[in-house]
């Protein structure tokens, strides 16, 4: 089955002429016609544009002019990311019929290779959640269990790569949207160093912790595709040029003499299954050559109000713009302006936006900035010494993503603090603006996948691969069922 084959196998396949863009597209629409029912990973498919696109491919390689080794290849794209033409919803009321009129970097340097476009993946509204529960389109369904949440916001892409509905796709991570999907769902998937890629065209949530990143099932592609959306850009001038020194030939899951930190405080609370899983791949990097050294992250348990206060406080202001006036949603009962702003906005949010939006202008308030917001930019500086100090010993940290694998969907949903702190384990790598990935190692006691996070210094994410592609060889793959 050709929706089976990772990257470069399908890449093989296409150069040998032993199948077609057509192909592919066509069973891989198959497949997600008769899963997306049941998944709901994805909020947009539109099978004209991808055939279209599948033929175009097509031609080029009969003609002898490819784009890239991979023009023919689909993926999927997290609906926050802007695709000219195709609906981005950003898994809100507020966008449900927004069509942009231009490419974000990201999407346009996929098709300038010719990646075909699969669809659009469901995530929490404005990616702001953990188990993709406040889609205004509906939960996705964790392909493992279908009980159970599959992690967010970035769960439609994770669970699409999961349940083979496309061979890799894209995400945006601001404190775990990549990692702790990517775990719950048992592929793999990296959030690059804040900078390497580019956020034009990705909605804004938090901009100084946003960062886009790639879901594959194989530590390769999961390289590969990040190799070819990174590079600095003239229209997001946080991004920076540096050399792809991680494309798969490059990697070699050679762990030899790599410095290992297992940080104490990421090692409290968790679910036994999860520590034993994680602390027995340590003892594998070990063998492999490997030194592993404690090491101290002490700031860790101020990450979440750290995190909470400065993603609200942006979220606050880089929401403002959905006013009925420009572009999204407009209430239908138009009053006088003031009117026309608070219905839109009360129609068109969802309850986790509103209660962020209302967090955020609190903390950034006159009177209370000085208590919240600076204080939180404060504890920011010291979670990032935190890291600067441990890297000046250690390669890579090691540690879980989460503390338990994926829990019951309706769980937390109701509970927005037990949410937060769940996230304790992947945003201090945001709010440091350093690489982090998560890569499968298998599942617990009721089969549910385990992750394992590798997080290291600013452009590093040569070395969290490499240690990733140690580990994974070593690894049974984490499929679901059907
Ligand atoms: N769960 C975190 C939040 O709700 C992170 C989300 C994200 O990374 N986009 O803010």
């Amino acid at each position: 089955m050709l929706v089976e084959k990772s990257i470069g196998e399908l890449a093989a396949l296409l150069a040998d002429g032993k199948t077609s863009a057509v192909e592919i597209a066509k069973e891989y629409l198959a497949r997600i016609g008769s899963l997306n029912g049941a998944i709901n990973a994805y909020i947009t498919v539109d099978d004209e544009r991808t055939l279209k696109e599948a033929r175009e491919s097509d031609e080029r390689r009969r003609s002898g002019k490819p784009l890239s080794a991979w023009d023919g290849v689909p993926v999927a794209v997290k609906d926050n990311i802007c695709t000219a033409g195709l609906r981005t919803t950003c898994g809100s009321g507020m966008l449900r019929d927004f069509v942009p009129p231009y490419d974000a970097t990201v999407y346009r340097k996929l098709r300038e290779r010719g990646f075909v476009t699969l669809g659009k993946t469901n995530m929490d509204e404005f990616a702001m959640g953990s188990t993709t529960e406040t889609s205004f389109f509906g939960v996705t369904k964790n392909p493992h269990n279908e009980t159970c949440v599959p992690g967010g916001s970035s769960g439609g892409s994770a669970a699409a790569v999961a349940a083979m509905m496309a061979p890799a796709a894209l995400g945006s991570d601001t404190g775990g949207s990549i990692r702790q999907p990517a775990s719950f769902c048992g592929v793999a998937g990296v959030k690059p160093t804040y900078g390497r890629v580019s956020r034009y065209g990705l909605v804004a949530f938090a901009s100084s912790l946003d960062q886009i990143g790639t879901f594959a099932r194989t530590v390769d592609d999961a390289a590969l595709l990040l190799g070819v959306i990174s590079g600095g850009d003239a229209a997001d001038s946080t991004s920076i040029e540096r050399p792809v020194d991680f494309t798969p030939e490059l990697l070699d899951g050679n762990v030899a003499g790599m410095v290992i930190g297992l940080p104490d405080e990421y090692f409290q609370g968790i679910a036994p299954a999860v520590k034993e899983a994680i602390l027995s791949k340590v003892k594998e990097l070990e063998a492999m050559g490997a030194k592993i050294e404690p090491i101290s992250l002490q700031y860790t348990e101020y990450a979440i109000p750290i995190y909470y206060l400065i993603a609200t406080a942006e979220a606050s202001s880089n929401l403002a713009r959905y006013d009925g006036i420009r572009y999204g949603y407009r209430s239908p009962g138009i009053g006088a302006l003031a009117e026309l702003y608070r219905k839109t906005r009360n129609e068109g949010f969802g309850k986790e936006v509103k209660r962020r939006i209302i967090l955020g202008t609190y903390a950034l308030s006159s009177g209370y900035y000085d208590a919240y917001y600076l204080k939180a930019l404060k504890g920011r500086t010291l979670v990032i010494r935190d890291f600067q100090k441990a890297f000046a010993r250690v390669d890579c940290i090691l540690s879980p993503v989460t503390t338990t694998t994926a829990f019951a969907l309706g769980e937390k949903v109701d509970d927005p603090l037990e949410m937060y702190v769940s996230d304790i384990l992947t945003i201090s790598a945001n709010l440091a603006a350093i690489p982090g990935m998560s890569v499968p190692i298998g599942r617990d006691e009721s089969g549910l996948p385990v992750g394992l996070q590798i997080m290291a210094g600013h452009f590093e994410e040569k070395k969290i691969l490499n240690c990733a592609k140690a580990i994974e060889r070593h690894v049974e793959p984490v499929r679901p069922g059907r």
